[in-house]
């Protein structure tokens, strides 16, 4: 018989179970700020603080310099609602700024 060997008490914001092999295949993983899922860097956005402008900017090419922070394209919601966003880039950010960048992007893409 099939025995679940991981304990099944985790709090529901850790349920990653099953994703953490994601990155078998030795491409980058990371964690998504909106829904916290892991996944692997291409299917991810990465967002950075574009000290020039003063505010969060799509790195469409994942190059910028600078700290930065990877959200699905379709977590703009979440993000906003979370402030993972301005932890990952160190500083107060303005989350729903970012969550509009994404929306305009599933936009043009989708
Ligand atoms: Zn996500």
């Amino acid at each position: 018989m099939l025995a679940v060997s991981r304990t099944l008490v985790f709090p529901v914001e850790s349920v990653v179970v099953g994703m953490d092999r994601v990155g078998a295949v030795s491409q980058p993983v990371r964690t998504c700020l909106g829904c916290r899922q892991r996944a692997h860097k291409a299917e991810l956005v990465r967002l950075v603080w574009d000290s020039t402008t003063g505010a969060v900017v799509i790195d469409a090419g994942q190059v910028l310099p600078g700290r930065g922070g990877y959200v699905h394209p379709t977590c703009g919601d979440a993000l906003a609602k979370r402030r993972q966003l301005g932890r990952a880039l160190r500083r107060p950010v303005d989350a729903e700024q970012a969550a509009a960048l994404l929306a305009a992007l599933t936009d043009s893409t989708d």
